[in-house]
């Protein structure tokens, strides 16, 4: 094999090399959760980007606001005002009402009326705060069981994509979601009851399939999957689901039939008691700054629990971690298989800018927008896959790829194409670092110039082709004879050179000598030369010693003028230029 086919043959499998290392490598690298902030960031411009879906009418959300509060008068309301309240929203007969409001003290007047109010609604449900500093529920509402979380999971970032359908106590009851509570109450009126799968983990529920949330889903890294919780799949804000104030409710303002057989959500959405959340939704331009109610949040995952049993309505799925695996090699694979075909078949040649120019938009930006487009339209089938990972892998490799390539044509561009050995750039190159670490190390430095003896006649008596095999097999030959520190490199037509660093000129001119040998014993036939009857090579030699040759042209000068000579005297043998200007022939045995 030639040393441009194996360059070519390294070349393509160091490409794969490469994607495997960089996919690899990027797998490892996510696993320090460098990716998972930009992950999110993505996922949340997925939520809105994503067309609006319709209202939610099966909740309504009765609102307070700073306005009602300026009404009632009192904050907390008194328990009179909250019994009306309920006593009024149950004569719609809703099928759930969620009190997202902490209610763990009396606020006289009216305890004795809410407390009776509270015996007789077994569709209310309370809200208790159990995950760091808790908040205690109502008493009345935990003596009926009529209580649910109202606890959150925040992301390290503040914001909240999960949600927390159930946890199970300290004494080992399972402890509901104030969501999952009402919508399992609303649903429970259908006939739905949720049941869990065999041994998965998975809860069917109509016609939904839940899947609890693991710690490393989606972009997801190390993330605490205490309870049961599932990706929130986001209806929306506020603007998804029908609202009434509370004030409108307690004057009897409702409209007919807003509530019946629905569920109702009582929450704040009054800025003084800071009940906001940071949501997918929070850094939208239009929605700047502004974060969601949490009885939103708890009115999106009741949405979700009832749209996927009653609708089948999708949640967000993710795969498993070999999957993502698979999903970051196979991007990177595609990239860095089509940067090679297109490298390697279009573009050699090319210039290294136009070639950066080619790469960056054809194996990065091209590749990366359908990675984020594709990832969107998965997000909107119900899926969510990593893109940063991938992005990150694929454009390390295209980067290392395309500057891999550039060494290699570098390294190309050094080699001769007909014999396959250094050319005379790479000739210049080597002796001009030879020449400075010599001067630097004191040391001698020889060169050697060949030229093949009546190589025109050579070229007219067996043809050009064959003029061809004989400098391939000549250079081949001169390769083998000299020691690794040595170069050979083809010096332009049928002339070589050998630069031999570290050599005095007596050891250069054995060197030489030795080369005549060689290539006279390879008995390539040659009957027009007049030197031999094979082919023959004269060799000119010159050393850099004692600082008396100034600079690197003269000594190859030097070795032309020993060559010349060489020829001169008949040729086939070794001429040594010594600084007096005198040859110094070789004993030539075959002489
Ligand atoms: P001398 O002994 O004085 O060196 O005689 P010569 O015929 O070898 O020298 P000359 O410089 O007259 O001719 C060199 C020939 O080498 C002429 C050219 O056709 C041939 N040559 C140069 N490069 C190549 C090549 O790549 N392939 C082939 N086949 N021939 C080449
Ligand atoms: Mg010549
Ligand atoms: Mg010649």
């Amino acid at each position: 094999m030639n040393l441009k086919s194996k360059l070519k043959t390294k070349w393509f499998w160091s490409v794969l090399l490469v994607a495997s290392c960089i996919s690899g490598l990027t797998i490892a690298v996510s696993y320090l959760s460098l990716f998972q902030l930009l992950e999110w960031l993505t996922y949340d411009s997925w939520f809105r980007l994503r067309p609006l879906e319709t209202k939610e009418t099966r909740i309504v959300v009765v609102t307070i606001s700073e306005s009602d509060i300026n009404e009632l008068g009192q904050w907390p309301m008194s328990d009179r005002t909250l019994s009306q309240l309920i006593t009024k929203i149950n004569q719609q007969q809703p099928r759930a009402i969620g009190l997202d409001i902490y209610r763990d003290l009396p606020v006289k007047p009216g305890t004795a009326e809410l407390e009776s109010v509270l015996r007789s609604t077994p569709n209310l449900i309370g809200v208790e705060k159990v995950v760091g500093k808790g908040v205690k529920p109502s008493p009345i509402l935990k003596q009926q069981d009529q209580l649910a979380l109202a606890d959150f999971v925040r992301d390290a970032d503040g914001k909240i994509r999960r949600g927390l359908l159930a946890i199970e106590l300290d004494n080992g009851q399972v402890q509901f979601g104030l969501a999952t509570k009402v919508a399992l109450m609303y649903l429970a009126a259908e006939g739905i009851e949720p049941k869990s799968v065999g041994n998965t983990g998975k809860i069917s529920l109509g016609k939904a399939e839940l899947l609890p949330f693991t710690t490393n889903d989606g972009g997801y890294i190390r993330a605490d999957n205490g309870g049961f919780q599932i990706l929130m799949n986001y209806r929306g804000t506020e603007t998804s689901f029908p609202q009434i104030s509370i004030v409108d409710v307690l004057n009897g303002q409702i409209p007919k039939d807003l509530m019946n057989n629905r569920i109702v959500l009582i929450g704040s959405i009054a800025p003084s008691l800071n009940d906001f959340f940071a949501t997918p939704y929070s850094s939208s331009p239009e929605n700047q700054f502004q974060d969601l109610p949490g009885v939103f949040i708890h009115a999106n995952l009741a949405s979700q629990i009832l749209s996927g049993a009653l609708d089948g309505r999708s949640s967000i799925q993710t795969v498993s971690e070999p999957w993502e695996w698979i999903w970051i090699f196979v991007w990177t694979f595609g990239i860095s298989i089509s940067n090679l075909v297109l490298l390697d078949r279009q573009l050699h040649s090319r210039s290294a800018l136009f070639i950066i120019f080619i790469s960056t938009l054809f194996f990065i930006i091209v590749p990366g927008l359908a990675l984020i487009g594709f990832g969107y339209l998965l997000f909107l089938g119900g899926f969510w896959l990593p893109v940063i990972s991938p992005l990150f892998s694929l454009t390390l490799s295209a980067i290392t790829i395309s500057w891999y390539y550039n060494q290699t044509q570098e390294q190309l561009a050094l080699i001769d194409s007909l014999t396959q050995i250094p050319n005379r750039r790479c000739f210049d190159e080597f002796l001009d670092k030879q020449w400075k670490q010599n001067n630097i190390k004191r040391q001698s430095l020889s060169i050697i110039l060949c030229d093949v003896d009546f190589f025109k006649q050579y070229n007219d008596t067996y043809g050009h082709q064959a003029g061809d095999l004989c400098l391939q097999k000549v250079a081949q030959t001169l390769t083998q004879s000299i020691r690794n520190s040595d170069l050979t490199a083809r010096y332009g037509g049928e002339e070589f050179v050998i630069v031999l660093p570290n050599t005095p000129s007596d050891a250069a001119l054995n060197t030489a000598q030795r080369l005549c040998d060689r290539i006279k014993s390879l008995q390539i036939p040659h009957c027009k030369s007049q030197a031999s009857e094979y082919v023959t090579i004269s060799c000119g030699v010159a050393s850099a010693n004692f600082n008396l040759v100034k600079t690197p042209e003269e000594l190859v000068a030097n070795a032309d003028k020993a060559l010349y000579k060489a020829k001169e005297q008949g040729r086939d043998r070794a001429v040594f230029w010594n600084e007096d200007n005198k040859v110094n022939n070789f004993n030539n045995e075959t002489e």
